[in-house]
């Protein structure tokens, strides 16, 4: 597993698979770390380990979405750490748990991707606005219905989760790579997921920490193509259907 630091506060944790790369993160705060994603199955003995150097406790599990490779080491993260708050948005704990329905008022659309039984319960649910140490929730879905994003407000570093993937290149949740097709297999609602992607880039932020490809700095200029791209596709798209 590679270890990056960026700036004061942001460690990025990368698995290599053969497919992509998967993220996760650890959020320093003054009184221990907050893991953003826990990975596929496999990482958390890595993960620990790392924790153990940088000498601070883990005390909050926060999820962004509830795909495979983000709650793939939950569980054994908390079987390690059972006294760590274990976090997810209340629109997406339902998807956790196993259940696909939607609700009312939301697009149709199947939601996708891949999940797997989880036996970890979240022990706090949270809705856009409330804060995780440093961390504000930020609403970002799309890529699933109850996915969100986390804005640090100490130097507006951006843990977007997958509603922006820059393995290949900066893209918008939904939008297909040959190299990189899951994110457009694995996308509920495209339109849904561009809003987002305007919504977060109107945040400005400082740095985009995703859950698939490198960290950018000053990615403002990244993320305003890959709307653009997403936009046209999206155009495209519905005047085929019409
Ligand atoms: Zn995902």
């Amino acid at each position: 597993m590679k270890v990056a630091t960026h700036g004061e506060h942001l460690v990025q944790l990368t698995q290599r698979t053969p497919l992509f790369p998967v993220n996760c993160y650890l959020v320093r705060e003054d009184d221990g770390l907050t893991v953003v994603d826990t990975g596929l199955s496999g990482i958390a003995p890595a993960m620990l380990s790392t924790v153990r150097a940088l000498g601070a406790p883990i005390l909050r599990i926060a999820l962004t979405h509830s795909h495979i490779d983000h709650v793939g080491s939950l569980d054994a993260l908390h079987a390690a750490l059972p006294g760590a708050e274990v976090i997810i948005s209340t629109r997406e704990a339902p998807l956790l748990a196993g259940n696909m329905a939607l609700e009312a008022g939301e697009p149709g659309t199947k939601v996708r991707g891949g999940f797997t039984k989880v036996t970890t319960r979240p022990t706090r649910l949270v809705t856009p606005g409330e804060r995780i140490g440093s961390l504000c929730v930020i609403a970002s879905p799309g890529h699933t219905p109850g996915h969100i994003a986390f804005l640090d407000e100490r130097d507006g570093a951006l843990l977007a989760g997958d509603a922006f993937a820059t393995f290949t290149s900066t893209i918008v949740s939904g939008t297909w790579r040959m190299r990189f097709p899951f994110s457009a297999i694995a996308t509920w609602d495209k339109p849904t997921a561009l809003a987002t992607a305007r919504a977060l880039r109107a945040l400005n932020p400082s740095r985009l920490a995703v859950g698939h490809g490198p960290v950018l700095t000053n990615p403002g200029t990244a993320m305003d193509a890959a709307i653009a791209e997403a936009a046209r596709r999206l155009r495209e798209g519905s005047a085929h259907a019409a």
